[in-house]
């Protein structure tokens, strides 16, 4: 089944602010909240999707991948199976609609949320930097990252474990609170031992109870041709270890500046000045490009600002599209000048009264139409 648009979904235009965002938001949680709509799954469907699009739309990274690639650009965002309330990280904003539904109530389990389970540990963010030459063809990247990992020692239990004594083992508390909608018997985490069900009786002396140690690795990405400043390539386990399991790595591209070219999306753009000569009787000069020099013929009687274009020279897309480079020309009036060539200018200059066209508004737009000098 085709994903639908996440825009559509909140009602909202695609250039819409975080502020209007939010506000679709709000609207659309609480004209589909399961309290409202009781027993009807299809309003239990929107409310969880309008959750899933704020989601993303209102994480300027998560939503500008959405705009470029669409839900395309998210795998890897969400766990395998997509987008579950455990990947809702606005609960606190909305806690008025939300507390309750999300701290595991009755709701919760119509929607196969069931119970907190033990708090996975966090993200690692990393960055690297990368040339337009590296983008070009894709590159693997040798990081170091510091984190925490499983001990081995005690499997991350961090010691000897027995069963927790202020939730008996289950992980989960009951308690009865008020909320928007009334009161519930909510089903919370239990903070002795954070979901686990387990306490350590005698502590793990390699990571000192802790579960896990901190460890140093050098992980090697394979990072794709076509990224741009901004994408991330998630790899699943790599991020810190925590009760309920291990973090991702982050690694996130940017782009560092060339020192010729300028990246246009797809294509990569290259100002090259020529002289007056050469624009006028035509040249074949070399330029640089991201994959050695190449030669380019110079039309006679190139005009200032003219592009010329080297096909499939430029970045490919993340489908493998190839952009090209533009060369922009650029007329370079000589500056100092010799007497000799002062004199040859002087010469050149009687002749000019034909060549040069009218002034005033529209000259460019003529000279690109073909209009002749
Ligand atoms: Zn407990
Ligand atoms: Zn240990």
């Amino acid at each position: 089944m085709a994903k639908k648009d996440y825009y559509e979904i909140l009602g909202v235009d695609r250039n819409a602010t975080q502020e209007e965002i939010k506000r679709a938001y709000r609207e659309k949680a609480l004209q589909y909240h399961p309290d409202r709509n009781p027993g009807d799954p299809e309003a239990e469907e929107k409310f969880k999707e309008a959750a899933e699009a704020y989601e993303v739309l209102s994480d300027p990274e998560k939503r500008a991948l959405y705009d470029r690639y669409g839900h395309e650009g998210l795998r890897g965002v969400f766990r395998e199976g997509g987008f579950t309330w455990s990947d809702f990280t606005h609960a606190s904003e909305f806690e008025d609609i939300l507390g309750d539904f999300l701290r595991g109530t009755i709701f919760g389990d119509l929607f196969g949320f069931g119970r907190d389970r033990p708090r996975r540990g966090e993200d690692i963010k990393v960055t690297v930097l990368l040339t337009l030459e590296e983008i070009a063809r894709g590159t693997d990247r040798k990081i170091r990252v510091r984190r925490m990992k499983v001990c081995e020692a005690c499997g991350g239990a961090g010691g000897t474990t027995r069963p927790c004594p202020t939730c008996g083992g289950m992980g989960q508390v009951r308690r009865v609170s008020r909320s928007f909608f009334g009161e519930f018997v909510s089903v919370t985490t239990c903070p002795r031992c954070r979901g686990t069900g387990q306490v350590v009786d005698r502590k793990c002396s390699v990571c000192k109870g802790r579960g896990s140690v901190e460890v140093e690795e050098t992980i090697v990405v394979h990072i794709p041709p076509g990224v741009s400043s901004g994408n991330y390539i998630p790899i699943r386990g790599r991020g810190n270890a925590g009760p309920g399991g291990t973090g991702d790595l982050h690694v996130y591209i940017e782009e560092e500046e060339h020192e010729y070219f300028e990246r246009r999306g797809r294509d990569i753009l290259y100002d090259l000045p020529i002289s007056f000569s050469q624009a006028a009787l035509g040249a074949e000069v070399e330029v640089p490009t991201l994959t050695g020099k190449a030669r380019v013929k110079i039309p006679p009687g190139i005009q200032s600002g003219k592009v010329l274009r080297l096909k499939g020279k430029g970045l490919p897309d993340l489908d493998g599209r190839r952009g090209d480079q533009l060369i922009r020309v650029i007329v370079w009036t000589p500056t100092h000048l010799s007497e000799e060539e002062k004199e040859l200018f002087r010469k050149l200059a009687e002749y000019e009264d034909k060549a040069v066209p009218r002034g005033g508004k529209g000259l460019f737009r003529r000279i690109k139409e073909g209009f002749k000098v």
